[in-house]
Parts: structure tokens; sequence; C-alpha cells
């Protein structure tokens, strides 16, 4: 590749989808079948961006807080869960077919013009009636290939049900009593109709939900300030924050559970679309489970006369795979960094978190020769055990550290002759391109404060 690029522009879907492929953040699932619509296959950059995404979601949701606990349950779940939530009703889109091209749409998101004249937004022809299709993946367990339906059973559409039906489980195992939250990553499944936008909506996908169960009556209060924190948390991992904006669910959008519901909505590409909801659950979610179940899933608050009652749910639900384009497209960044005797050079950069990076520090010795690659190495294998590392000795300095800024590697360590002489090294700011001269023994803390400080300003 050469260092000369040519500007083109800011960041655009296509952009982000050839950088993520290019540098190994994501593949097309199956691609030498021809790919798998609706899924997606995570690469060594993106691996690591995912897992550190979702590490620091942990932290922030179950590690600061002395009342949230974790839970990993089954993608596999008893039917009847999906009875008591309402999707086996209710979980639906509206499907239109066009007769002519055969394409398939949502008729909640065909332009209006098009569905005021019931006519294909692609080829004008005419479409098929309303009809209600379920976005459960279905399956069989057991060794069963008939139409028994006493062995159906779904890959779970949401990791919430796993929360609730454990929820008397974690409260008296852990000893909580309400106000408390149980947080969950894990994946999630549903036929989606229409899958674009790269990874945006996808059939397999990731969520972190954390659903916070409190007394009624405080509800209310603390929807509102589930609401400021996760607003928080985008601002600390130095989001745009002219890019994300509140949208509130009117009457027609309301979930049939919700009392009230506002979603975190990021300007994509492709425009405001969808990242996180944060909603009023009232106590829907229990009264169902404990209708079907049979099972007393009320809470008798001690601290008041014994008194019963079903809690309340705010739920925070986020797309991890979501906020992994959020954040590719967030970061991206093309910047003219020199003039090239009348051409202009820009660098492709990725302003990733340090809290996120897939690599926090790449070392890099000047040369292969003269002993810098050993002593690169070593650097190397000291700082690993504390910090994600990367190792780059190919090819010209200049090049590697725009390679690394590609990955959004915020900091690079070079290593070169003075270091042989007097071990000090080269510390390379991937924001500001300073470089910044250390004795090698202060290293390691020196890059603990500068992600602790860490400050985007670009
Ligand atoms: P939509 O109405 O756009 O289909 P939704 O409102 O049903 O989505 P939720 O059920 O609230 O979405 O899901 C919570 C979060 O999970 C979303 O904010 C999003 O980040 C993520 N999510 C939902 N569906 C998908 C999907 N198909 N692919 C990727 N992420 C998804």
């Amino acid at each position: 590749m050469s260092e000369l690029q040519t500007y083109q522009g800011p960041a655009t879907m296509e952009k982000i989808t050839s950088l993520a492929k290019r540098r190994g953040f994501v593949f097309q699932s199956s691609e030498i079948y021809g790919g798998q619509n609706g899924a997606w296959d995570y690469g060594p950059l993106g691996v690591e961006l995912k897992n550190r995404i979702a590490r620091n979601w942990w932290k922030e949701m179950t590690r600061l807080h002395d009342e949230i606990v974790g839970l990993d349950a089954a993608i596999l779940m008893h039917p009847r869960t999906w009875e008591a939530s309402g999707h086996v009703e209710n979980f639906t889109d509206p499907l239109v077919d066009c007769k002519k091209c055969k394409a398939r749409f949502r008729a909640d998101q065909i332009p209006p013009e098009c569905a005021a004249e019931k006519k294909c937004p692609e080829c004008g022809g005419e479409l098929t009636g309303v009809r209600k299709f379920n976005l459960m993946f279905k399956t069989r367990i057991g060794p069963v290939e008939s139409d028994d339906d006493s062995a159906v059973i779904y890959l779970r559409p949401e990791t919430a049900q796993g929360i609730y039906v454990n929820y008397k489980n974690i409260m008296q195992s852990s000893r909580l009593k309400p106000p408390f939250g149980i947080a969950q990553i894990g994946k999630a499944f549903r036929n989606e109709i229409v899958t674009k936008n790269f990874i945006f909506r996808t059939c397999e996908f990731e969520q972190m939900e954390m659903q916070y169960f409190v007394k009624p009556g405080t509800d209310v209060e603390w929807f509102n300030e589930w609401r400021k924190r996760r607003w928080a948390y985008y601002e600390k991992l130095g989001v745009k924050t002219d890019h994300l904006r509140w949208h509130q669910h009117g009457a027609d959008e309301l979930a049939h559970y919700a009392k009230d519901a506002y979603d975190i909505e990021y300007l994509f590409p492709m425009g405001w679309k969808e990242l996180e909801g944060v909603h009023n659950r009232s106590d829907y979610d229990l009264t169902r489970h404990t209708e079907y179940s049979g099972k007393d899933l009320q809470y008798i608050d001690q601290d008041d006369g014994n008194k019963e009652y079903t809690p309340f749910i705010i739920e925070t639900s986020a797309g991890l795979t979501r906020t992994l384009l959020m954040l590719l497209c967030d970061a991206y960044d093309e910047e003219k960094v020199a003039d090239k005797g009348g051409e202009d050079d820009y660098r492709t950069v990725l302003r990733f978190h340090p809290a996120v990076a897939p690599v926090t520090v790449a070392v890099l010795p000047l040369q292969k020769k003269d002993g810098l690659a050993e002593l690169a190495r070593d650097i190397h294998a000291e700082l690993r055990e504390d910090f994600a590392t990367g190792y780059d000795q190919g090819g010209a300095i200049g090049r590697r550290y725009r390679r690394q800024d590609e990955a959004g590697t915020p900091f690079c360590v070079t290593v070169d002759y003075e270091t042989k002489e007097n071990s000090s090294v080269t510390l390379r700011f991937r924001d500001s391109m300073e470089q910044v001269r250390l004795p090698r023994a202060e290293l390691a803390s020196r890059l603990f404060q500068e992600i602790k400080a860490y400050k985007r300003t670009k």
C-alpha cells in the first residue's frame, strides 16, 4: 500500500466496510461460498475490539456498582418463556413482497409515497398485502424430525428474558434487594427481513443488557437516572456528542409492555439510527412470568412490614455489534498530515479510546538489525502482561505508524540506537503524532497515566 493516500471525504459505509475487511476487523460470513446474509465474522482486530467493548461495558455496568451483578444465561430457553414474554404473539414485522422483482420489505420502512400507492420502491412493481412475520428462529430439540410441536425451541431474540427468569435465584443467592440490577452480554438471533448497512442489523448479533429491578413508584426516578448514566457512558468513551441524540417513543411506537421508552440514536453515515434503548418496562415481565410459570415472583419487603410487590424493571439494552459499528464510524478520520510537493498526504486514523482500542501499544524497532529487534522484543514481552500489545518490525517506520493509526492503536513505542545506549525509548501518540523520549523503566507507568487521562481532542 502506498504511503500517499488521496483524500476521499468523511466516513461512508463503503469506506468503513472496506477498511474493516482490509484490516481484519470484520469479514462476511462464509465468504468463499458467496457469503451468508445477516451474519458476519470478527477477525483478529475485530474480536479484540468486540471483547474490549464488552469488558468496558461490563466494568461500567457491574464492577462500578455494588448492586449490579452478572449473568450468562443459556441461549436455548423453555419455549413457554417466549409465550410469557409476548414474543410468540407480538414479535413480528409487517412484511410485503414485490410481485414483479420479488424484493422483500418491511412495510413500515417503505417510503411514504410508495406505501400510499402500494408500489415497489425498487422497480415500481405491485406489492403484496401485508403479512405478519415472526422474527424468532424456530428449531427443534431432541432426535425428532417430525412436525411434533412439543419439540419446538427458539434461539433467543433478546438476552433480557434470561435475566427475568433468573431474577429470584439471583436475588436470593446474592442477598440483594431492590433496587438492584442484573447485567448480561450474549448472542441474540432475529430473522430480520432486511439486513443491510453492514453489521448494523444482522440475524445473529450480540446484546449488552442490564435490567434494573425497582420498587413501583420509584421507577420514573430510576428511569431518568439510567438515561443520564447511559449518556455519560458514551461521553466517557469519547463518542462525538453531536452525533448522539435521544428519541422518545411516541404512543404508536411504544411496545405493549413499556411505560416509557427512549432510544439513544447515533448519526451513522446512513442517518440517525437506534444504538441503545432505555425502557421503563413496568411490572409487565415479572407479572407475565408469574402468570405463565405459576411461580410467585413477588418481592417481600422486610423493611416495609413484609409487604409484597412485583418489581418494576428499567432496562438498558445496547447492541454490542452495533456499538462496534458505531465506534468504527465515530473513530474514523482522514487527516492531512503533510504537503508533499503539491500533493497532499493523508492518513486514515481510527481514534478509538484506549479503553477499547484493539491494540493499546505497539512496539516498533527502528531497524531489525544491530540488536534493535531483540531489544524491542524484550520491551514487548514486558508490556504484554499489562497491555494489549502489538509488534511490527516490517517496512519503513513511517509506514508502520500509518498501519497502527489505521488499526486505531493509541500509542507506539519506538526502539532505536539511543535505546541501546541509554535505555530510553520514544513514545508516539496517535492523535497528535507527537513523540516524547522517556526512560524505558518509566514506560509502563506512563502508559497507565496516559490511558487514564485520555481525552479525545479530534
Ligand atoms: P428495531 O425496531 O430496529 O428492529 P428494536 O427496537 O426491536 O430494533 P431492541 O429490541 O430494543 O431493538 O434491541 C436492543 C438493541 O439491540 C438495539 O438498540 C440494537 O443496538 C440491538 N439490536 C437489535 N436488533 C439488532 C439486529 N438485528 N442486529 C444488530 N443489533 C440489533
